[in-house]
């Protein structure tokens, strides 16, 4: 039975319809909620003359996306119509990021605006979750002076949102709820997905690497892994449902499996789960170099399902840095993997995460990592400015590097990572290889855009029936980042 099915038979069993109060297990507790849910939102529908709207938007890593698919589940369940324009909503929920601080500033801006449609709509309900929501400064802000939130919630407590909602239209003040841990996690609700065919699934959470300018541990928590059987379920779940595309997340999946009663390695999971038919690709993200093991780079090679793509954040390349930072390898350890996944994968395409202006870096320091990224010729690079944030180490480090000394080295490193990704990106030019169609594309109504299996885009001439499926694609233009091409064959 698939999740919604249960919910649906519990919301029209006797035990719901005669319950007093809420049954204190979950999932039911949830179920029961979205059930009262579904009423008051009925209630208020039938007063204001009109069906209510929900607007989620997501700030912030593939993760929170998940997460988001998941408050959508939730909102949709109880019957209300999903938006992307928040003039149009009656409920908005920001999930927030907090990895650098021009997260946090945007969000704040934002703010303001919820605050001038709520004085046009008072029914509309303002709610902040997510990472951001996690630090106690941040609560303390908008408790004083964004009193018109109406409802906070963390990262632990996401699925308790049918309750949370509840409490806030019952209680007629701002309701905050945040855990500083995990008090179970509870995964069996309504996900509503972005994408028919392709999704992430979580296999761990939280962070225990504290590299020491990153404020996820913080945030997030220790790391967890789930139990790999419930991962396979969950695919297979979602393979049935049509699924063929899967990444599978978490903040460093090497380190995959340790803590578990059984422990299990990444490369052993990423076999578990290539076995599920129906899944044609998997993807996986985010990869710390220091757990990156020979079994995963000979797992990767062998499985035909895993995609040859590897996203490997470097965040420097000079090996004093990175000790600063606290990331365990050094720039002579991080070249010898990537010669290693070359060697083993010859097409592999890399990608990376790059930090600019950690304190203490020099010149030199900086030049060490154009050094690192001329030599790996990653195919694109998301590069950062680094940003300071508070009860990190980093942040009582001395030495902060000036901005404009920052803003000269991001523009020369800019430049560095354009010149290899267009080197790497039109290596592909002429062949004929397969693409998972994911969209009608943006531009021309008679083309679709996918993307091919080492991620890169590519638009060509077919109709919207194609979303969804994988077929041959023959590259007959290079434009810089992406390609044109010419549908050769649907599998
Ligand atoms: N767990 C992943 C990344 C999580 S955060 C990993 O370890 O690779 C995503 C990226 O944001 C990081 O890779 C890093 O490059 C960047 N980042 C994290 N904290 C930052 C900070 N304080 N300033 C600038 N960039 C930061
Ligand atoms: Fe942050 Fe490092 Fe953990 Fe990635 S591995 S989430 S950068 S602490």
């Amino acid at each position: 039975m698939s999740v919604l099915d249960s919910m649906e038979a519990y919301l029209a069993s006797d035990d719901y319809q005669n319950a007093l109060q809420a049954p204190d297990v979950e999932p039911l507790r949830q179920y029961y909620y979205v059930g009262v849910l579904r009423k008051l939102r009925a209630q208020k529908e039938e007063q204001l003359g009109h069906p209510l709207y929900a607007c989620t938007k997501t700030f912030g890593c593939q993760m929170k996306a998940r997460d988001s698919e998941k408050i959508e589940g939730i909102l949709k369940s109880a019957g209300y119509h999903l938006t992307e324009k928040e003039e149009e909503a009656d409920v908005i929920i920001y999930n927030t990021c907090t990895v650098r601080e021009n997260a946090n500033t945007r969000v704040y801006g934002r703010l303001g605006y919820l605050n001038s449609l709520k004085k046009k709509k008072p029914h509309l309900m303002i709610i902040l979750c997510g990472c951001m929501m996690q630090e106690a400064h941040v609560v303390e802000k908008i408790q004083k002076s964004y009193r018109f939130v109406d409802l906070i919630f963390g990262t632990y407590n996401v699925y308790q949102l049918a309750e949370l909602m509840v409490r806030r239209m019952q209680s007629k003040k701002m309701v905050v709820e945040i855990w500083n841990k995990e008090l179970g996690i509870v995964e069996e609700l309504p996900t509503e997905r972005k994408y028919s065919f392709k999704s992430g699934v979580n296999i761990m959470f939280g962070c225990n690497n504290f590299c020491s300018y990153c404020i996820v541990p913080y945030v997030r928590g220790r790391e967890r892994s789930r139990d790999p059987k419930e991962i396979v379920e969950e695919v297979k779940r979602l393979a049935d449902d049509g699924v063929v595309e899967i990444m599978l997340l978490g903040q460093n999946v090497n380190s995959y499996g340790k803590g578990l009663a059984e422990p299990v390695s990444f490369a052993q999971l990423l076999r578990m789960v290539s076995e599920v038919e129906g899944i044609k690709r998997i993807r996986f993200m985010t990869s710390h170099p220091k757990d990156l093991s020979q079994e995963l780079i000979d797992a990767m090679a062998e499985l035909p399902k895993v995609c040859k793509h590897l996203h490997l954040p470097v965040q420097s390349g000079s090996s004093r840095i990175l000790k600063q930072m606290n990331r365990h390898y050094t720039k002579e350890q991080y070249l010898d993997l990537v010669k290693r996944l070359r060697e083993a994968i010859p097409d592999i395409s890399l990608t990376t995460d790059i930090i600019v202006g950690f304190p203490g870096e020099t010149e030199e320091d900086f030049e060490e990592t154009i050094d690192v990224v001329k030599q790996v010729e990653y195919d694109s690079c998301y590069t950062f400015i680094y940003s300071k944030r508070t009860g990190t180490p980093a942040a009582k480090m001395e030495n902060q590097v000036p901005e404009d000394v920052i803003k000269d080295r991001f523009s020369r490193l800019l430049k560095v990572v354009g010149e290899s990704s267009e080197k790497r990106t039109g290596l592909h030019l002429g062949q004929t290889v397969s693409v998972l169609v994911e969209e009608p594309n943006e531009q021309d109504d008679a083309m679709v855009t996918g993307r091919m299996d080492n991620n890169l885009l590519v638009h060509f001439r077919g109709g919207k029936r194609l979303i969804g499926q994988i077929v041959d694609v023959q590259l007959i233009e290079c434009r810089g980042f992406y390609y044109i091409g010419e549908l050769v064959l649907e599998n």
